[in-house]
């Protein structure tokens, strides 16, 4: 089988390069395309030096630069400027995100990078309308709240949507008068390298800048440093909790976007075709690689042996195969480590009692891509450790529920707590449903349809903090409370006669 490359990448990506002196001469990564296996890039790591330097940037043109204090109008045209840069450019910059995540182009091309673009405007539309607060304190003082950018932000990107998340993190610290750095996954630094190169032409030097490399190597001395001052991660739940002890150490704010295994509570008085739709599309979508995914399906008895069946069907039917094919509906996984852990769970799912209704193993006649069968496994119990722990593919995990407290119980009974997703056309059921679960996001009769405006994240480890309009502008800025008389006030007059 062979899968041609959907572009030519540069042979060599860096990270400080394009934002301010070049120094290279870090550890060489390779970057894979995961349709073929075969390495198409060279990554040079940033080390703790170079992650320095981007924060002096960033630092130097938060205090002595242009942007923190730019009006707001001039700061939205910016923004739309680097909204209008992404759309003249999708094409490239999903080609690249495809070579390096395996991702289906069409998706790129129609959902990524159009929601890239659309994060630009979104701020800018909300820093349009943001306002302070003032308040009148009897008929002497006015009292007024007003907010300015905090600083410095890092913003560490996972790499299974690393445009489309990296996106919302950097619209959202610029909109509010910050400067960046970038760190995104060293698995997937293409397409980002060329966003920022793209970016950068329409800010003031310093504003935004690049760091790449491993986690524990380029990440952890960006978090760890103390000229930044604010971090917002986006991954997975144990890297949240080594990066939110190094911030902790400086006391720098952090937002945690994490992991997830949500359930997806299929009643029997859903529409069933649309309820085997939206579950299908809630797991397999995006090659199954997504935090939000519906990865729990829970079904009440009643219906159960029917939507098994017609789910496992479907699932067996999904076209897995080139990432530049448009009739593809699931493209290789991110990574050979990735693909095996994957992989993994369906022996898992047997030695916990579990049995495969379709899937679970690799698509080897796809060549030496990432390639797996959509996978679906009826498990024996929610303890199942196919159940509980997040496998962040293309991979369902199928229990039966009876009535509104079981599929509560079930439904809660995790560690993660980010969306719900509940099918129903009874109302009451839906609604002494979605009182009792304990996630950030709940979806009634659909799939993933997130609004911006509101507040998206998670329970317990699935994250703290939120992304969205209003939680974004509490968190990328500080505060100021200021109380001005308005005539002149008599004082007590310590010390005088
Ligand atoms: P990881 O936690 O492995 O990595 C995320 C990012 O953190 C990468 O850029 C990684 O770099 C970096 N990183 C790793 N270790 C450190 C460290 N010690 N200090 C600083 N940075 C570090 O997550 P994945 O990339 O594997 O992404 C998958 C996870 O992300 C899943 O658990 C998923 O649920 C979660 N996720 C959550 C979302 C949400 O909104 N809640 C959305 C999307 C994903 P590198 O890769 O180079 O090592």
């Amino acid at each position: 089988m062979r899968f041609e490359l959907p572009i030519t990448p540069p042979s060599r990506v860096t990270g400080l390069s394009g934002a301010g002196p070049t120094r290279g001469g870090g550890r060489e990564l390779p970057v894979y395309y995961p349709a073929t296996g075969a390495q198409i890039s060279t990554l040079v790591e940033d080390d703790a030096d170079a992650v320095a330097l981007a924060v002096a940037n960033a630092r130097a043109a938060f205090d002595t630069g242009p942007w923190p204090a730019l009006g707001t109008e001039k700061r939205m045209a910016v923004l739309e400027a680097c909204r209008k840069a992404i759309l003249e450019n999708i094409d490239e910059l999903a080609r690249l995100e495809c070579a390096a995540t395996g991702l289906v182009l069409r998706e790129l091309k129609s959902r990524h990078m159009v929601r890239a673009a659309y994060n630009f405007r979104f701020f800018a539309e909300f820093i349009s309308q943001s306002a302070g607060q003032t308040y009148t304190q009897t008929e002497n003082y006015v009292t007024t709240v007003t907010r300015r950018p905090v600083g410095v932000a890092a913003l560490i990107a996972p790499w299974n949507a690393p445009v489309a998340l990296a996106t919302m993190k950097i619209a959202a610290a610029l909109a509010f008068g910050n400067t960046c750095v970038l760190k995104p996954s060293e698995q997937t630094p293409l397409a980002l390298a060329r966003v920022v190169e793209l970016l950068q032409a329409e800010l003031p030097e310093g504003v935004l800048n690049l760091v790449n490399g491993r986690g524990p190597v380029t990440g952890a001395a960006l978090v760890a440093h103390e000229g930044v001052d604010l971090v917002s991660f986006t991954g997975g739940t144990e890297t949240g909790r080594t990066i939110m002890s190094a911030a902790g150490r400086n006391l720098t704010p952090t937002t945690m976007e994490l992991g997830g295994k949500s359930a997806n509570i299929i009643f029997a008085s859903a529409d069933q075709d649309r309820a085997l739709d939206g579950a299908l599309q809630g797991i397999f979508s995006n090659n199954g690689q997504q935090c939000l995914a519906g990865s729990r399906i829970l079904v009440e008895r009643s219906v159960f042996d029917d939507f098994t069946e017609e789910f496992a069907a479907r699932a067996a039917r999904i076209k897995v195969g080139d990432p530049l094919d448009d009739a593809t509906e699931l493209g290789p996984l991110a990574s050979a480590p990735h693909m095996e852990r994957v992989l993994s769970f369906a022996q898992i799912a047997r030695e916990d009692g579990g049995s495969v209704l379709t899937g679970g193993t690799r698509r080897d006649d796809l060549g030496r891509g990432y390639f797996i069968a959509p996978t679906a496994v009826l498990a024996t119990s929610n303890a199942d450790r196919c159940a509980q722990q997040e496998i962040f593919g293309p991979f369902a995990t199928i229990l039966p529920f009876d009535g509104v407290e079981d599929a509560v119980r079930i439904a809660n009974d995790t560690n993660f707590g980010l969306v719900s997703y509940i099918w129903s056309d009874h109302l009451p059921t839906v609604m002494q449903t979605q009182t009792q679960l304990r996630s950030g996001v709940v979806w009634v009769n659909t799939p993933m349809m997130r609004e911006l405006r509101a507040p998206f994240g998670g329970f317990k480890s699935s994250g703290v903090g939120r992304e969205g309009g209003a939680a974004c502008e509490a968190f990328y800025t500080e505060e100021v409370t200021t109380t001005t008389p308005i005539h002149p006030v008599s004082l007590r007059r310590f010390g005088a006669e």
